[in-house]
């Protein structure tokens, strides 16, 4: 059973940390943690005062990380610098602390890019996690499976005791949502994209997207199969397509949660680990 206590803790440090990316409130202590998350369409940085509240944020859509790997290096540190050095001017400090996250299965490919990249934004890094464990810092899953949509990809990761025991990387994600839409639209991929992420469009498009979101769902079951799986909580930028959670919540037979913003809950637990 998911724990619905649990839902609303996540929602609360999410829905809290929406509210400080725009009215950014300075730690009583003085002290800051920050989380970077360098994801395919967004890399975001959030900041946590000593006892683990939110207090400031920013985001950027950004084409630097594929995959989970840093395509574009100079474009990844500039925008982390930036993003650092808005902050820094919102809540007049230094940001000194960060930690990462890699996504699982890349660590011997690209930690060291994805460290670099902190560093020479001007951080000192603390930590390096995985990102389903990064995730179950604000999920706190004790039997479930972070289900992580990305673009290129489908991370599943099962969770036992509060562990990650399993993790699987299927190639279907958020391209194949743009490329269906591109197709159905007759929109170039560019245009698709942008179309897709547009909330307004979400309930016309996934009438269209359906069958992918099925496929998707597919790939979840077989993954999760053998296990004790009490929920699927979803993350990642392609589950916030409006409705998706219900789709594989009815495809898979089992209970789905998604957090009020999927994107924020890796980084959130990025920084609780800082
Ligand atoms: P991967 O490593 O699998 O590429 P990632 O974790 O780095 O993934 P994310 O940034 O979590 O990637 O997700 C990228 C995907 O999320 C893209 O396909 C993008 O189109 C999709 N996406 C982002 N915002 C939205 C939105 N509002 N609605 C629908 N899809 C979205």
């Amino acid at each position: 059973m998911i724990d619905v206590l649990e839902i609303e803790t996540c929602n609360e440090l999410v829905a809290r940390f929406e509210t400080v990316i725009k009215s950014p409130r300075p730690s009583k202590s003085g002290q800051y943690f920050t989380g970077v998350d360098l994801g395919t369409a967004c890399i975001v940085l959030a900041v946590l005062d000593e006892e683990g509240q939110p207090v400031a944020g920013a985001y950027r859509y950004a084409d630097v990380v594929r995959d989970g790997m840093v395509v574009d290096y100079i474009g990844a540190v500039t925008i982390v610098r930036e993003l650092k050095e808005e902050i820094e001017s919102k809540l007049q400090t230094e940001l000194r602390y960060a930690a990462a996250a890699i996504p699982p299965g890349t660590d011997a490919l690209d930690s060291g890019a994805i460290k670099n990249v902190v560093q020479s934004a001007g951080f000192e890094l603390t930590n390096l996690l995985d990102e389903p464990t990064a995730a179950n810092q604000v999920l706190d899953i004790q039997n479930g499976a972070v289900v992580d949509i990305g673009g290129g990809t489908t991370g599943i990761s099962i969770i036992k005791d509060g562990e990650v025991i399993k993790v699987a990387d299927e190639a279907t994600g958020g391209t194949h949502l743009t490329l269906v839409t591109a197709g159905a639209y007759k929109m170039s991929i560019p245009e698709a994209e942008l179309f897709k992420r547009d909330v307004a469009h979400h309930q016309e498009l996934l009438v269209t997207l359906k069958p992918v979101v099925e496929k998707i769902a597919t790939i979840i079951l077989e993954q999760v199969a053998g296990y004790e799986v009490d929920g699927l909580y979803l993350v990642g930028g392609t589950t916030c397509l409006t409705g998706i959670e219900g789709i594989i919540e009815k495809k898979t037979g089992i209970p789905t949660f998604k957090p009020i913003n999927p994107m924020f809950v890796t980084p959130l637990g990025i920084a609780l680990s800082c």
